[in-house]
């Protein structure tokens, strides 16, 4: 995708006369190529009328930038599309909040309603997750099973067959032992569709959720757009979230979500463990849609802050792909104030600081961290004079930013001066 976008790009700003007819030609590569990303045909359709008003021919041929405006155009549509206009109910930790999981069967319920719960138990909350699923046969052992890997409390049944009885039960619990945010998870797709709705319908008016996350596969393709609405008009959806983002989806459909319930996509999942989860966030998601990936951004930033003879060392390092916590360390060094790093991959504000104080203290450089032990990180934690918390929190950014690095791998490096192109 991002390929066909760029050559469209550079096709136009190739030619020496800029007309209406080179712009369209443009445009319509562009909107083939975010329809095979899965963005809803009528969104792309409204996306490519809002461009041609916004964009001023006469501008596209004087400039030099032509590119960079299109694509800007390009860019601020497509996060206005992901911007549905008012946030979505966010729970406050130590007040009592129910959420209540819908979408189709094997859209990711279930192990999204246990990463949400670690999420914010890792964050000092009390979750608890409710297994209202009881139909499919070991829906529920599913659930028990992730919740006691994370040593979140649950509640189900084996034996009761009525979903609402079963949901409004362990909400009511959950309230009595003061947990903060009780995680209903509920039933896919039954025979009849109508069925499924039905019983949604029962259960969000039993346990009135102060929030219901539709969740979406990624992959789902064209079909998001009407299968987002029909949840929206059976319950009061008000937040996405869209999974399996890890695979060969670009999450197009996401953009078909937000317009059809109204509401803002909040995390997404990126694999199947329980920290394979992130904050969404507009602008990386649409870099990323557009082909554009975390890199072109972080790329622009690197030429701003890193000093001018590191650069073609770093650059030469990302190429290479391999992310050691050397380079993570001078990277904080570099860019404490406004890293590429931290800006492209929202970074804990406190994170260098813990990094700078492990890695003063020991020989964080020649060991590989996905490698450490208990008694290791026992023992830079001492050192450093630090929280073990803090380590394990520090080397798991370290493996997520790994992770964003060895996806740049193998990247064709734009020198400084190229980076008006996609
Ligand atoms: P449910 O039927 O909606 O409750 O879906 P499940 O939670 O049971 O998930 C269905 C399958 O998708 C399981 O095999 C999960 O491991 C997998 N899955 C869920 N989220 C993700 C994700 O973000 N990435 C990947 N790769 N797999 C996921
Ligand atoms: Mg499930």
């Amino acid at each position: 995708l991002g390929g066909s976008i760029s050559r469209a790009l550079q096709q136009m700003s190739n030619a020496t006369i800029i007309d209406e007819k080179v712009l369209n030609d443009c445009l319509n590569e562009i909107t083939r190529a975010l329809l095979q990303a899965d963005v809803q045909f009528k969104l792309v359709r409204d996306m490519q009328t809002n461009i041609k008003k916004i964009v001023n021919l006469d501008d596209l041929a004087a400039g030099h930038n032509k590119r960079k405006i299109i694509q800007q155009a390009i860019f601020n549509e497509l996060c206005k599309i992901l911007d549905p206009g008012k946030p979505s109910f966010t729970p406050k930790k130590g007040k009592t909040s129910v959420v209540m999981f819908v979408g189709l069967q094997g859209s990711g319920k279930t192990t999204t309603c246990t990463k949400y719960a670690y999420y914010h138990q890792k964050k000092g909350w009390k979750p608890a997750l409710v297994c209202a699923d009881t139909f499919r046969a070991g829906a529920f052992d599913q659930l028990k099973q992730n919740a006691t890997k994370a040593k979140i409390p649950f509640y189900g049944s084996y034996t009761e067959s009525d979903p609402v009885r079963i949901a409004v039960e362990g909400v009511e619990r959950f309230k009595k032992e003061n947990c903060d945010l009780i995680i209903v998870d509920t039933r896919g797709r039954h025979k009849q569709e109508a069925a499924l709705f039905e019983e949604m319908r029962q259960v969000s008016e039993a346990t009135k959720p102060d929030l219901v996350i539709f969740v979406m596969d990624s992959s789902i393709g064209q079909a998001a757009y009407d299968q987002a609405q029909a949840f929206k008009q059976s319950v009061a959806v008000g937040a996405v979230i869209v999974t399996k983002m890890d695979g060969h989806a670009k999450g197009g459909g996401a953009l078909s979500a937000v317009a059809a319930t109204k509401s803002p996509v909040i995390f997404i999942g990126t694999g199947e463990h329980m920290d394979e989860f992130e904050v969404f966030d507009v602008k990386p998601f649409v870099s990323r849609l557009l082909g554009m990936g975390d890199w072109s951004g972080f790329m622009d930033k690197i030429h701003e802050v890193v000093p001018m003879d590191q650069q073609p060392e770093l650059l030469q390092k990302l190429s290479e792909g391999n992310f050691t916590l050397r380079i993570m360390y001078e990277q904080f060094q570099n860019i404490l104030k406004m890293g590429p790093i931290g800006q492209v991959c929202q970074l804990p504000a406190n994170l260098p600081l813990i990094l700078m104080a492990c890695f003063n203290f020991s020989k964080l450089d020649s060991s590989n961290p996905k490698l450490m032990n208990e008694s290791r990180i026992l023992r830079i934690a001492r050192g450093a004079g630090r929280p073990v918390r803090d380590v394990m929190e520090m080397l798991e950014e370290y493996k997520r930013l790994a992770k964003i690095w060895s996806k740049m791998k193998g990247l064709k490096i734009p020198k400084k001066g190229e980076m008006s192109a996609l």
